[in-house]
C-alpha cells in the first residue's frame, strides 16, 4: 500500500478561489507569492506567468498601496492562474482589490480589527462570491493576545483565528479558509492541529518566515510535513527568502514525498562516496535545474556505482549509474546503453523529453 492511501485527510468543505477547488477531496493546492512591486505590473506578471509555469496553482501578490490596487485589474485580467490580494491594515485595498477581479483575498485579523471595517470588506466580497483567507500571523497578533502568546503561543494564534472566523460567520460569510503560522515549527503545528478540531474550513498551511533557501526548506518540510501525514492541510505555501519559484519546487518535493501530489520531477541520487564513478553531485543539481518546470511525473535516478545504482535505476523512469566503463543508462527498468560520463546531463535530457 503506498503512503498516500495511509493518509486519512481531515473532512473540510469546499471554497473556488477562481477556477481552484480548495478542501474536500480536491487535491492539495500549491500557491505562492510575488516579491516584485505590485505596481510594476510587467515585472509582477512575468513573476507570476513564472510560478505558473512551475506549478503553482494559485499566486498571491502584496497589495500595500492604492498603486498596486489600481495595477492589480492588469495583474488578474492577464494572470494564467487566479490572483489572491494580500491586505494589511487598510480595508480600501481590500476593496479595490476586489474591484480589481481578485479571485480571493488575504485579511490578517491583527491589523484590520475595526468591525465596520471587516463588515464592509466581506459584503463586498459576498457580492462577488470571493473567499477570504483569515491569515493569522505569530508576528503581527492583537494587543490583547499578546499576554497570551507568550504563555501559549498555539493556543493564541488559534483565538486570533476563531474570533475572526466568528465574526466572518456573524455576517453569514462562510467562504473562508485559514491560516495561523508562526517561525516556530511545534507552535505552528500545535495551532494547526487544536484548531482542525474545532472548524471544517480549509486550512492553508505554511510556516511563515520560515529563513532561507536551505533553512527554510528544511523547516517548512518538517512542519508542513508533520502536518500534512496527519491529513490536515488543502492548500500550502512555502516561505523562502529566496527565489519564489523555489517555493513551488520545494512545496511540490514536499507533497510528492507523502504521495499526496503527483507529478513533476523527482531525482533520487546517491550521496556519492569512494566508490563514485562520475559526477553524481552536479548532475542531480543539473537534472533539477534544467527540468524544474516538468509538469509530468519523472522519476530519474542518479547513482554513483554498481552497488546500489542497478536497483535503484531500474525501479525509475530513468537512471545513471556509473561503472569503470562509463554510465549505465537506464529506461523504464532497462539497461539500453552505456555512455561516457560528460554526456549524462545531454542524454538524460533529451531522454525526459522523448520518455
Ligand atoms: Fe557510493 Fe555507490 Fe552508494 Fe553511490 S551508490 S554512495 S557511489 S556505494
Amino acid at each position: 500500500m503506498s503512503q498516500a492511501k495511509k493518509i486519512v485527510r481531515r473532512k473540510t468543505r469546499v471554497i473556488e478561489i477562481g477556477s481552484v477547488k480548495i478542501g474536500g477531496r480536491n487535491p492539495i493546492v500549491v500557491q505562492s507569492m510575488t516579491n516584485t512591486r505590485t505596481a510594476d505590473v510587467r515585472a509582477t506578471l512575468n513573476q507570476v506567468r513564472r510560478l505558473a509555469r512551475h506549478g503553482s496553482e494559485i499566486v498571491r501578490v502584496a497589495v500595500p498601496d492604492q498603486a498596486s490596487g489600481s495595477a492589480l485589474k492588469r495583474i488578474v485580467a492577464h494572470s494564467p492562474v487566479p490572483i489572491v490580494a494580500d491586505i494589511q491594515f487598510d480595508y480600501r485595498l481590500a476593496i479595490a482589490s476586489l474591484e480589481a477581479g481578485a479571485c480571493g483575498l488575504r485579511i490578517n485579523p491583527g491589523n484590520l480589527h475595526k468591525r465596520w471595517q471587516v463588515e464592509t470588506v466581506v459584503k463586498e466580497a459576498a457580492d462577488r462570491g470571493v473567499p477570504i483567507r483569515v491569515g493569522v500571523n505569530a508576528g503581527s497578533l492583537k494587543n490583547s493576545l499578546l499576554k497570551e502568546h507568550k504563555k501559549n503561543p498555539a493556543r493564541a494564534l488559534v483565538h486570533s483565528a476563531l474570533s475572526q472566523v466568528r465574526t466572518l460567520e456573524s455576517l453569514g460569510f462562510e467562504s473562508i479558509k485559514v491560516s495561523m503560522k508562526a517561525s516556530e515549527v511545534s507552535t505552528t503545528v500545535k495551532a494547526y492541529e487544536i484548531l482542525a478540531d474545532q472548524l471544517d474550513y480549509p486550512f492553508h498551511l505554511g510556516i511563515t518566515e520560515a529563513g532561507t533557501r536551505f533553512s527554510g526548506t528544511v523547516r517548512s518540510a518538517v512542519g508542513l510535513g508533520i502536518l500534512l501525514a496527519e491529513g490536515i492541510g488543502d492548500t500550502i505555501r512555502v516561505s523562502l527568502a529566496s527565489d519564489p519559484v523555489e517555493e513551488v519546487r520545494v512545496a511540490y518535493a514536499i507533497l510528492n514525498s507523502l504521495g499526496l501530489r503527483e507529478g513533476g520531477l523527482e531525482v533520487i541520487a546517491c550521496p556519492t562516496c569512494a566508490r563514485t564513478e562520475f559526477d553524481v553531485i552536479r548532475v542531480a543539481e543539473k537534472l533539477e535545474q534544467r527540468l524544474s518546470s516538468l509538469k509530468r511525473p519523472l522519476k530519474i535516478a542518479v547513482m554513483g556505482c554498481i552497488v546500489n545504482g542497478p536497483g535503484e535505476a531500474r525501479s525509475a523512469d530513468l537512471g545513471a549509474v556509473g561503472t569503470p566503463r562509463g554510465v549505465q543508462i537506464y529506461v523504464k527498468g532497462k539497461r539500453v546503453r552505456i555512455i561516457h560520463k560528460n554526456l549524462v546531463v545531454k542524454t538524460l535530457i533529451e531522454m525526459a523529453g522523448d520518455e
